[in-house]
């Protein structure tokens, strides 16, 4: 679950509703919401699938 981080939107996203791009400056979704970029942190997990996390605020 995705949280956007602009106040006070803060809608709640599962990774499935959000589409998460590369804009250069890291990888991110723009929520559906308020159009506001949210970073995520890209992980490879040990069997090679990619999983998208939100950093802690
Ligand atoms: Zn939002």
């Amino acid at each position: 679950m995705f949280t956007c981080r602009n106040q006070p939107c803060g809608a709640q996203w599962q990774p499935s509703e959000v589409e998460i791009r590369n804009e250069g400056q890291g990888t991110m979704f723009r929520c559906p919401l308020c159009g506001s970029r949210n970073y995520v942190e890209r992980v490879t997990k040990d069997d090679g699938s990619v999983v998208y996390k939100q950093p802690r605020a």
